[in-house]
């Protein structure tokens, strides 16, 4: 993109600058208006709200590589750099910055902090939130050892209070040089209390893109999420010089900036509710399974098959009961029987010249090839007699006194006689008739 069209575009974004304060203002009537008061600048961007975290609370934020990120509402931006302070482009920045009354968050190095002190002063009597991002900006968290990243981490903090003359005016964020995570430098991080910061999306102003790549890249990656956090670094002059033109279209496109503070014991963190931390929280709406899925089936054609009639059925319809019928001549307190259930009965089959018959199975199909005919034996109770396994074992029985049925004759070796030896034999009747279903 051609800085002339970058101009065309910030002429575009004055011209629905006013439509854009209407509806902002209308969205969020309950909103700061920092903008108004910023001076000599009316129409400037300026800073919405203050959101003040619990670094302990939420550890690691940033939906780049975590499942969290800032609890930002739509259309709300914050704004970081990394890597100063230099003067020659950071001081850039921070002018910047304040003639749009935006607040951001730094993160110093050490050595630059260490090199430049005046800079890192600069960043907080302005206000913005300064955090650290270790001493020397080494490539190589991921493989460090622990003391090693513990020592990076700490000599950063060390050199940016050295600056700033005072270690609480450093916020607990963090963020690890090149994005390099492990998991032994966020656990080190948590344990101090200090918030490793990620991001929702970078404008990839470290590399050697124009000013207008970088502006495009930032708001159409923004635009994508709706919200969320931007990389941004202040020791490049791509970023200095696409800054303005940013900071202008957040505006015109509605979109407004987030100061984020850490909680103190006189500064109370915001009020959030867990799933707000999520970028897209899941909500009752949205389907989180998609198992099972219906498969796709290809129909040879696209006949339709014959439904079933109510008839086919062999309900009787004509005398489906009424709910309560059965209570209707009932005494109070007492229980009503359920009345028989219509379904099912029996129907007598129909038969008819017309239908197909088939063959009658032979009986031989069904007979077990072992035993013709099981052999059952019921058991009484002996009377009088104690149980044997009370006097003898059960080897010194001389009458057969379990249960048999033909299987048994065929002992498990290991198995147990499964009934009681006070038991012996005695006749047996069986009801084999079944009971029809039309009763
Ligand atoms: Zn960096």
């Amino acid at each position: 993109m051609m800085a002339s069209e970058l101009f065309r575009r910030r002429a575009r974004t004055r011209s629905l600058l006013g439509i854009a304060c209407v509806i902002a203002a209308l969205a969020l009537p309950a909103a700061p208006a920092l903008a108004a008061d910023c001076p000599g600048n009316p129409g400037a961007l300026g800073t919405s709200r203050t959101l003040v975290v619990d670094p302990r609370e939420h550890p690691r934020i940033g939906t780049m590589q975590y499942a969290e990120t800032l609890p930002l509402r739509d259309h709300e931006v914050v704004l970081t750099f990394d890597d100063g302070p230099l003067p020659r482009y950071s001081n850039a920045v921070l002018e910047i910055l304040a003639r749009e009354c935006v607040q951001a968050t730094f993160f110093v190095v050490g050595r630059m902090a260490k090199a430049y002190p005046e800079g890192v002063r600069r960043m907080r009597d302005a206000g913005h939130t300064i955090g650290t991002h270790s001493q020397n900006h080494p490539l190589s968290f991921n493989r460090m050892t622990a003391e090693q990243a513990k020592q990076e981490v700490d000599d950063g903090i060390a050199s940016v209070a050295a600056a700033l003359g005072s270690r609480a005016a450093i916020a607990p964020f963090f963020r690890i040089p090149g994005l390099l995570r492990a998991e032994a430098v966020e656990s080190y991080l948590g344990s101090q209390g200090i918030q490793t910061w990620s991001a929702d999306f970078p404008a990839d102003d470290w590399r050697h893109i124009s000013p207008e790549a970088v502006y495009s890249l930032a708001l159409s990656r923004l635009q994508a999420k709706g919200r969320g956090v931007l990389l941004l670094h202040d020791i490049q002059p791509r970023t200095v010089a696409a800054l303005p033109h940013i900071l202008h279209e957040l505006k015109a496109r509605g979109f407004r900036i987030v100061h984020v503070v850490p909680a103190t014991p006189d500064r109370p963190k915001t009020p959030t509710e867990p799933s707000q931390w999520r970028l897209h929280p899941v909500t009752e709406q949205v389907a989180i399974s998609h198992w099972p899925k219906v498969p796709r089936f290809s129909y040879a054609s696209a006949e339709m098959l014959p439904g079933p009639s109510i008839a086919d059925l062999g309900l009787d319809i004509g005398r489906v009961p009424e709910p309560f019928d059965g209570l209707r001549h009932l005494a109070r307190g007492q229980v009503p029987l359920p009345k028989p259930a219509p379904w099912p009965r029996q129907r007598s089959a129909e038969t008819s010249t017309n239908l197909i018959t088939f063959p009658i199975p032979a009986a031989s199909l069904f007979s077990i090839p072992e035993k013709s005919q099981p052999e059952f034996r019921a058991m009484t109770r002996q009377p009088g007699k104690r149980a044997a396994h009370d006097t003898a074992p059960q080897t010194a029985q001389t009458e057969p006194r379990a249960i048999e049925i033909s299987a048994a004759a065929r002992p498990i070796s290991g198995s147990a006689a499964i009934a009681p030896a006070t038991l012996q034999r005695g006749p047996i009747t069986v009801t084999a008739r079944p009971r029809p279903l039309n009763h």
